[in-house]
């Protein structure tokens, strides 16, 4: 958490007993608390606060915005928060390049030719595993051109390095998550335009407008505005500074043959703080386990039932064959970052890479 959500979540945890849905003092005093951060949060957005819900996570802000019967539109490269409650109703899913952008001339006929149809489409703003930058500002009036549909984008990647006001023009819903911000665990944000409709995935209470019922985590919420208002002000800054220590990094481990960049094309949009680099004739839970014993913590694809890594399906979207996508890993960079710790950390990855796959691996198919 950053210094400023951290003081802010223990002065209300410590300070507030009062629920903000009660009715005495104290629960007014709290609920003063939840307008405050609302407000704060609806400020960095550009929009009403009466737009802003508070929920326990992104997946569950994502969950809601998709509780809608009718068809949905999304992309193959979705984190599982979209995903899963799209296929758990009726979605088509839209392939991605290569590259993991979307073809615009294909997305505007399908919207065209298909658009009557959809109620919501759902597109992130930037990719957790590859970084790929989606414009949602194009996609999104595409959508507000053709169709009736409402557009919702998962945000979650966008608060550290983007322009929120500017991403969301045109989106009638759109998730963050707090701890992507510097904000706590377990807070999500929804928001929800004025004039769009969304269902409540539980019943039981009327918190948060009959959308989100349960009390809301209000130390949780407060601490969460802080950290955006705080993120905010700073996504140039972090945005050139990560992006250095990314390039670096990537120019490093890049030196040597057979590594490969996940999206190819060096011109695709990325986030500057994700690089994702496959390392053929290795399988990543080797790597990452080699990697953690030697002090770099990398991600790989997502963990199945079994406990056992599939390929990532975001990986797969690009058109590898699994066994070179059961290679990639997944870096994230940090502007607290030095320089030094980045060169120590490609060290080491080339390191066990060779120690791997001495020969190099190969580029297999
Ligand atoms: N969407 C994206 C793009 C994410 O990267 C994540 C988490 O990493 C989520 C959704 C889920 O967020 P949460 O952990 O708050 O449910």
């Amino acid at each position: 958490m950053s210094e400023v959500a951290l003081l802010e979540y223990l002065r209300i945890a410590s300070n507030y007993i009062g629920n903000p849905q009660g009715n005495h003092r104290h629960s007014r005093e709290a609920l003063a608390e939840l307008d405050g951060a609302r407000e704060r949060v609806a400020s960095v957005l550009g929009v009403s606060p009466s737009e802003i819900y508070f929920t326990a996570s992104a997946t569950e802000a994502n969950n809601i915005a998709l509780n809608v019967e009718g068809d949905i539109l999304t992309t193959a490269i979705e984190h599982k928060a979209v995903l899963a409650p799209a296929l758990s109703r009726k979605a088509s899913v839209l392939s991605v390049t290569s590259n993991g952008t979307i073809d615009r001339d294909a997305f505007r006929r399908l919207l065209k030719e298909n658009g009557d149809h959809l109620k919501l489409v759902s597109i992130m703003a930037v990719n957790n595993e590859i970084g790929v930058i989606n414009p949602v500002e194009i996609l999104g009036g595409m959508v507000k051109k053709y169709t009736s549909a409402l557009f919702h984008s998962d945000g979650v990647q966008s608060a550290n390095y983007f322009d929120l006001k500017t991403l969301i023009t045109n989106c009638d819903l759109f998730t963050l998550s707090a701890h992507k911000f510097g904000g706590p665990k377990g807070v999500g944000i929804l928001f929800v335009r004025e004039g769009a409709k969304v269902k409540p995935l539980m019943l039981g209470g009327a918190q948060e407008r009959d959308i989100r019922p349960g009390t809301v985590n209000l130390a949780g919420a407060v601490s969460a505005s802080f950290a955006l208002a705080e993120a905010s002000l700073k996504t140039n800054d972090s945005y050139l500074k990560v992006q250095a220590l990314r390039d670096r990094f990537e120019d490093s481990v890049l030196a040597s043959d057979s590594r490969i960049m996940a999206t190819i094309s060096s011109d695709t949009p990325r986030s500057p703080a994700i690089s994702n680099l496959l390392f053929p004739g290795t399988v990543n839970e080797e790597m990452l386990f080699l990697l953690d014993s030697m002090g770099v913590y990398a991600s790989g694809g997502a963990a199945c039932a079994s406990g056992a890594l599939d390929p990532s399906h975001v990986i797969l979207a690009l058109g590898y064959q699994p066994k070179l996508a059961r290679s990639a890993l997944r870096f994230t960079f940090s502007p607290d970052l030095t320089t030094d710790e980045v060169d120590e950390a490609s060290q080491i990855v080339n390191r066990a890479y060779l120690k791997l796959a001495p020969l190099g691996g190969g580029v297999e198919s």
